[in-house]
């Protein structure tokens, strides 16, 4: 025999619902603060003067399970130098419809050039525009550095940068006007100038 009261307990539970404690986020008007080492949108960071730190050495798309990454490395001439050693990463690709935030891409890159920020408002209307290229992902240049290409501070070795012992631009380099100006910003290897570069990133990033 059907419990009479039974529609009246369904009730209860709304009411007992109406004086607790509302969870609900008011996203997009209110962000809640991601964690620190929240696995958002990637970076790739520079040197202090500007040399690119990626090396286009594909690890971090042998690592990506999602298939997500694309690089083609290219060799750096004294003429063209665009990072500290022989080889600079000449397209570089992230394709966010693959990506699972996963941070395994990360890991496995030997220079610190990929790294996660707190970033995660990546939703867009067209999938075109959801594959980030190089120009897009290269971090901001901070004040005092340079935009490549240019030379290896003077005396120093590809070591000497992976060790952070170079701190600026070679003197030369810096009466560049975009090495005084951080909103300036260095082209993509297609000669556009993204906006997206202006975003105030953490050099360092998360990992
Ligand atoms: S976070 Fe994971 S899925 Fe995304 S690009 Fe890196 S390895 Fe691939
Ligand atoms: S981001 Fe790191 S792992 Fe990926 S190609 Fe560049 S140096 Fe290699």
């Amino acid at each position: 025999m059907p419990d009479p009261l039974a529609p009246v307990a369904g009730f209860g539970v709304t009411f007992k619902r109406m004086f607790s404690k509302v969870v609900t986020e008011q996203y997009p008007e209110e962000k809640k603060e991601t964690a620190p080492r929240f696995h958002g949108r990637h970076v790739l960071n520079r040197y202090a003067d500007g040399l690119e730190r990626c090396i286009g050495c594909e690890l971090c798309a042998w690592a990506c399970p999602a298939d997500a990454i694309y690089v083609e490395g290219a060799d750096n001439t004294e003429e063209e130098r665009y990072s500290p050693g022989e080889r600079y990463g000449r397209v570089y690709q992230i394709n966010y419809l693959r990506c699972i935030f996963c941070g395994l891409c990360i890991e496995a890159c030997p220079t610190r050039a990929l790294t996660m920020s707190n970033e995660f408002e990546l939703a867009d209307r067209s999938r075109q525009s959801l594959i980030f290229d190089k120009g897009e992902l290269l971090a901001p240049l901070q004040q005092g550095m340079v935009p490549p290409p240019h030379a290896m501070a003077p005396g120093t070795s590809a070591e000497d940068y992976y060790r952070g012992t170079v701190r600026a631009a070679p003197a030369a380099a810096a009466g560049d006007p975009d090495a005084q100006d951080p909103t300036r910003r260095a082209a993509t290897p297609s000669g556009q100038v993204r906006s997206q570069l202006a975003q105030p990133y953490d050099t360092g990033g998360t990992r």
